[in-house]
């Protein structure tokens, strides 16, 4: 019978602690009952995706709603996949998506919390520490097999229509003997460890997930790999350590997972760790020709959450429509507490999508709009700039040259409006929506409602910059058009005008829409009298010569 202290030694022989050194370094939280401890462990192999925001949004509330700790772990354990760069963006995403990290990666350098490295390419000795020890006590092997072996082994079951992997009678060296290792180590074989499975493929277990509820699934038998031939963890092994020694309480990730977890709760088991509460998140999906999919890292340029962030949508504005996905409830509550902070909801796991949710960009644009008609103009100007500094120089030295006058025209229909306009959703359209605000971005504009001849336009924007006064209110501003009516025949009464429209040229409403025009070129735009208030009385009067020049 094999000696698997020796084994253990032979193989790991640089290790000198035992799993109890941890256990002891890394004590119980000491959090109140019923609190949840949840991470988002991202792998930096790219930039951060709407998935990892929206499964760290889930983690975050889950966190919040029960008092506990939402922390964060980088999964570098693919060297080769990593991306430069990846963590900073991952983690400086998430914090400016307003999801506070409690600890773990707080920015893209620095790390806080005692339960670290939260980082596992520094955590190799951990691993190994446990890995040693299940040999030791007969759970784990070394496996020599290269890779065109399992490849070989792999044709052989897929000719056999038999159940491929690691298992059984193809696991080569499950009972690999310590002569015959220390024989291939001494020929310079490099090795994996695996599991010695416990489990058998005929058996059931089942569990239950926090967002999908319950699911059963076939016992693992397969010995999957625990180390790497580098001393590098594989996933399903590195993260039971540790969310063990981190003493995450719900292990909330993406759905890819679901079929891992047998492995997952053998493993847990077999260390003599407490199984965590699974929650799988389905991924966001998305419409294409009517039928539903997952949004891909390919194909669509929402699934960068950089996107949000070049596009100018608020991340609050993100985060709030991404709650009305998460949670069937939340539009409810929202409704029923405008105001409320969002960290007040409730959060529950069974609320969530089982199939996934859709994402729907019309409606991010209709929560977003109203996230931002509720800004005052201080607070726009301060994240429109911001967002124009990186992503459109040009409309940014357009707003900062004169900075009262950009607040003033921000503050149109805004501050003090009982019911501010819902236009914009996102900064990039902002540049349009004001254009005319700026010389350099207005255009003028020739066509008049079609109903008015050239030449009563003409009469009307010559009369009226004779009245024109910039102290007008919007009443006075409104009636002063209004008194121009019966010498344009015009009809001041918009009823009157409705009931006999051929016994006019047109309605008050025809001349505002005239001047609106001449002002701004557009036929639609807030408060025509505040715009002009701010415009000044010679840039409107010069834009009317020229409308009137042109008539
Ligand atoms: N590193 C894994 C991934 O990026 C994390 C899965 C988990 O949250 O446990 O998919």
């Amino acid at each position: 019978m094999t000696d698997y202290n020796k084994l253990a030694e032979l193989l790991l022989p640089h290790i000198d602690k035992t799993p109890d050194y941890y256990e002891k370094l890394y004590p119980e939280r000491n959090l109140p009952e019923g609190a949840r401890v949840t991470r988002v462990a991202p792998s930096p192999t790219g930039y951060l995706h709407l998935g990892t925001l929206f499964t760290s949004m889930v983690n975050r509330i889950t966190a919040t709603s029960t008092g506990g700790v939402f922390f964060t772990r980088i999964e570098d354990t693919d060297k080769k996949r990593e991306v430069k760069g990846g963590i900073e963006d991952i983690i400086d995403g998430l914090n400016r998506f307003g999801i506070t990290i409690d600890e773990g990666f707080i920015s893209g350098t620095e790390e806080s919390g005692i339960y670290g490295p939260y980082q596992q390419s520094k955590r190799a000795e951990i691993y190994q520490t446990y890995v040693k020890d299940l040999i030791k006590r007969g759970l784990a092997y070394p496996c020599f097999c290269t890779a065109e072996e399992l490849d070989a082994v792999r044709c052989e079951q897929e000719a056999n229509k038999i159940r491929t992997g690691y298992h059984g009678e193809y696991a080569k060296h499950r009972n690999i003997t310590l002569e015959e290792a220390k024989a291939l180590i001494d020929e310079g074989k490099s090795f994996v460890i695996r599991l010695r499975s416990g489990g058998n493929e005929e058996n059931r277990i089942t569990f239950e997930d926090t967002i999908k509820g319950k699911i059963e699934m076939p016992q693992n038998d397969e010995d999957f790999v625990l180390l790497k031939s580098d001393g590098i963890p594989t996933y399903h092994f590195a993260h039971a350590i540790d969310d063990h020694l981190m003493h995450t309480t719900h292990v909330l990730r993406g759905d890819e997972w679901i079929s891992s977890v047998p492995k997952h709760i053998e493993l847990f088991k077999i260390l003599g760790f407490k199984v965590p509460k699974f929650g799988h998140v389905s991924p966001i999906m998305k419409l294409d020709n009517g039928a539903k999919r997952k949004i891909s890292k390919r194909k669509d340029p929402e699934a960068a959450v950089h996107f949000f962030a070049e596009q100018g949508y608020d991340a609050k504005s993100v985060i709030e429509y991404l709650m009305t996905i998460a949670a069937s409830d939340f539009e409810d509550w929202r409704r029923a507490n405008p105001d409320a902070d969002l960290n007040t909801f409730k959060f529950n796991l069974k609320k969530m999508s089982v199939s996934g949710a859709l994402f729907d960009e019309n409606k991010l644009n209709d929560v977003s709009k109203i996230k931002v008609a509720a800004m005052s103009s201080e607070t726009v100007y301060e994240k429109l700039t911001a967002w124009a500094k990186e992503f459109d120089e040009e409309f940014y030295s357009l707003l900062t040259a004169d900075e009262e006058y950009s607040k003033a025209m921000l503050s149109i229909d805004r501050d003090n409006s009982a019911k501010p306009r819902k236009d914009i959703a996102k900064w990039n359209e902002a540049k349009d929506y004001f254009a005319y605000f700026f010389d350099s971005l207005y255009t003028p504009c020739y066509e008049f409602p079609e109903n008015i001849k050239a030449e009563d336009a003409k009469a009307f924007l010559m009369e009226y910059k004779k009245v024109y006064n910039k102290q007008d209110d919007r009443q006075a501003w409104f009636d002063r058009i209004k008194e121009l009516c019966p010498k344009l025949n015009f009809c001041a009464d918009t009823k009157e005008y409705k009931a006999n429209p051929t016994a006019y040229k047109g309605s008050a409403g025809d001349l505002s829409t005239i001047l609106r025009i001449a002002v701004t070129g557009r036929r639609n735009t807030p408060d025509l009298c505040s715009i002009m208030q701010v415009l000044g009385r010679e840039r409107c009067f010069a834009r009317i010569d020229q409308i009137i020049n042109s008539l």
